[in-house]
Parts: C-alpha cells; structure tokens; sequence
C-alpha cells in the first residue's frame, strides 16, 4: 500500500509551472497520469570510477589549440573540465592538427578522462523537422563524436534540440533519438550527454519525460547519458533554493530516468527565479539558487566522481578559482556559513583596507600553498579538515590519476596573459 507520502512524491513527478502538456502537445508522452509507474530504462553506460569524491571545475578555453585545455584547467584548479571541441558557431571547421592530438594525448595521461565533458556546437539540432538543418546537425554531431574519439574522450554533451518548424515535442524527441542512433552508428564508443534544459520555448529537455522518451528510443542505452545542469533545472520549476524543491528534482530524476545515467553536471547560480523558463545563469552565490542550495548541491553524494563544471559568467581565470575553491568549501559544510569574501579578525581596518584584503585573497587562490596568505576561505577549511578530508587532498588522490598538480597551479592573470572565454549553457 503507498503512503501518503509516497503518493506525494509521485504527484511532484510534474514540477510547478510546467506549461509543457497544454494544446497540441496533449497527444504526446507528457501527458503520463501522475501515478504511473516507470519501468527501469536499464543499467545505462558503465560506471565511472568510485572514489567518493567531487570533482568541481569549469567550461575552460581550447583557444590556440585543444592540447591547452590542460594547461587551462590547472590554471585555475579545476579538477574536471569542460571545452568545445571546435568553433561552436561554425558549420565547417578545421579538424585536429596530428601535433596537437599528440600533445592532447600526452598531457590528457595526467588526467582521469570521465572527468572531461566537452561541450557541443549550438548550431546543431539533431531534433529539427527541416530536412537541411537535420542533415548539417547530424552531420555536425558525428563529426563532434569522432573529435572526442580521437582523443579518447568518453562523453559528449549537447543540449538535446527544439521542436521548430511545426513537429510536437514528442516527434522532435523521436528525431533526436534516431539522430543518436545514426551517430551511433558511424562513431564507436562515444557516450552522448543529453543535458537538461529551461522549459524555454521550444527547447526539448526542460521535462526529464523528454530525457526519458530519447534514451528510451536509443538503441544502445550503454551510450547515452544526462547532464543535469542546476540553473536550466531551476529554471524548469525545481526551485534549488529550498530543499523541497532539490529533492523533488533527486526524486524526478531518479524515478523518471535513473541516475544511472547521469554522468556530469553543469554547477550554475540563475539570474532568475525557480521556474522562470529562462536560460541565464549567475555566479555562484549570486542568483536565486544562493549558497543554502549550493551547499545541498555539493554535499549530495549522488553527484559524487562526476565531472561537476562550472558555466557561470567568466570575468577571468581569478574568478573561476575563487568559485572553484568556494563551492569545494561547501562540502560537508553542512553547520557552516560561507563567505568567502569576508573578512575575519581584521578589526579596526579601514574599509578600503578590507576591501584591498579582500582583492587579494580573490587573486590568491593559484599562489602556491606555502607562499600564499591566508583568506577566510583558508580558515573555512581548516575547520572542515578536522571533520572530513579536504577537496584539495581529494584531488591529490584521484582514482585513476592526479587530475591537476594544484600546488604548481598559476593564474593565466600572473602570467600576464588575456584569454578570449566563451560562455557554454
Ligand atoms: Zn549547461
């Protein structure tokens, strides 16, 4: 017999606001009864390594070649990242030059590969009902996969399409599908990352039935997965401020696709509120998911050994540290406030003192350990280690190998350098 709470919880399989089963998409999948049951979709694609562990890092530049992204990531302590393999807002592009794949490889050994999440071109749309537009899409996705396989990348991430051109969402999410199944098909191994979108329009993703009904219709279901990016979820009406609103997200996903399948997540603050159907995304702390809802992110253990990437608003590599070394501070932080900018036993400072202190804290966070001053944020830190082991140990002991030297870590910024970033979503 199901409790009452239980009975709950299924009733929440549909998020607030969702206006997605409304006029000609009635005939779709969406149109589920709340209570109905959702068989397994399987055992999805192996397992990654186990280690317990989070593993923060940020969508990171290939500029000048795919081998930098190395060197990028240590430059500001990601311990996973994420890149585009290509211009992002191009149909042609030049492939990998055999000098560059050599040094991606090389220098790729230092780096657990399930870790790497490389992001897809916003051109493509492998679920468009014009037959020119799929064609070029399906085209660019197999290219995109056989990039990842030549350098021996596991996962590919793309947002899953959009119903333009007249198709209803479930036929859209039938052509992604097929789209897969061809890519599948011409490109062996690759795993294809569908990620979670807004309920934005005609994007498909925002309702995880849309997630399920592509893997559903994927032929090999051991190569399909999802990125669960926090703000697009927010945004879909998972109000991640609350904990009725993450766990209402946990229980959706796990019973509507199954975490099985997840395989990395896009960590995102939302410039809006819960709900709002907007794809725009905020620094960590900043927007309407807050620290409180970043703390229940970082400490869930169901996002434990994945790639857990960063796609907030770039300012410079400085930025991304400090939001990096801020969201490794909120695990098992449970009892414990964050502010990361503050500043403690500086009494009687002047304000633009405090305010100098604390620009260079935000400046210090590549400085090698022993030579660096101490934040706030180091404080922080200490008081954690005293119950669990650091973020920054963890990565010293990854289960495949070190991801990033951190000590040696420095800033593109104290290298004197300017890189060109472009957002990922
Ligand atoms: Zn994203």
């Amino acid at each position: 017999m199901m409790s009452n709470k239980s009975v709950k919880r299924r009733e929440g399989l549909k998020p607030a606001n969702d206006s997605s089963t409304s006029g000609k998409e009635k005939d779709t999948f969406m149109a589920l009864p709340a209570l109905a049951t959702y068989p397994s979709l399987g055992p999805g694609p192996s397992a990654v390594p186990k280690t317990g562990r989070k593993y923060v890092g940020a969508h990171i530049s290939a500029a000048g070649g795919i081998h930098n992204v190395f060197n990028n990531a240590r430059a500001i302590n990601a311990k996973s990242f994420a890149m585009f393999m290509r211009s992002q807002r191009q149909w042609i592009a030049k492939p990998f030059t055999d000098d560059h794949v050599v040094r991606y490889k090389e220098q790729s050994k230092s780096f657990a590969s399930h870790l790497i999440l490389p992001h897809g071109s916003y051109l493509m749309n492998v679920g468009s009902s014009k037959p020119d537009l799929l064609q070029k899409s399906r085209d660019l996705l197999v290219e995109e996969l056989g990039r990842c396989h030549q350098l021996g990348i596991p996962h590919f991430n793309f947002h899953p399409g959009s119903c333009v051109g007249g198709s209803s969402r479930a036929d859209c999410c039938r052509t992604i599908a097929e789209s897969i199944n061809i890519a599948h098909s011409k490109v062996p191994d690759v795993i294809v990352v569908l990620e979670n979108m807004c309920k934005q329009g005609n994007t498909i993703g925002g309702d995880f039935h849309e997630l399920r009904l592509i893997i559903e219709l994927v032929d090999d279901r051991t190569r399909v997965g999802v990125c669960l990016d926090t703000c697009h979820a927010h945004n879909a009406g998972y109000d991640l401020s609350t904990e009725d609103g993450f766990n209402s997200m946990i229980s959706d996903f796990e019973k509507i696709i199954g975490f099985q399948f997840l395989r990395g997540l896009h960590i995102n603050d939302s410039k809006n509120e819960a709900g709002a159907h907007v794809d725009r995304h905020e620094c960590i702390g900043k927007g309407h998911i807050g620290i409180e809802g970043m703390k229940r992110i970082m400490n869930c253990d169901l996002f434990n050994d994945l790639p857990l990437v960063l796609e907030t608003p770039y300012t410079d590599d400085a930025g991304y540290a400090k939001e990096i070394l801020m969201l490794e501070g909120l695990i098992n932080s449970n009892n414990c406030e964050v502010k990361p900018t503050a500043v403690k036993g500086k009494r009687g400072r002047k304000k633009k003192e405090v305010q100098k202190v604390k620009e260079e804290n935000l400046m210090e966070v590549n400085v090698p350990k022993g030579k660096r001053k101490r934040s706030s944020i180091d404080e922080t830190k200490e008081l954690r280690q005293k119950k669990s082991e650091s973020c920054e140990n963890n990565a010293k002991n990854p289960v495949k190998q070190e991801p990033v030297e951190v000590s040696e870590a420095k800033s593109t910024a104290q290298r004197g350098k300017k890189r060109k970033f472009t957002k990922a979503n």
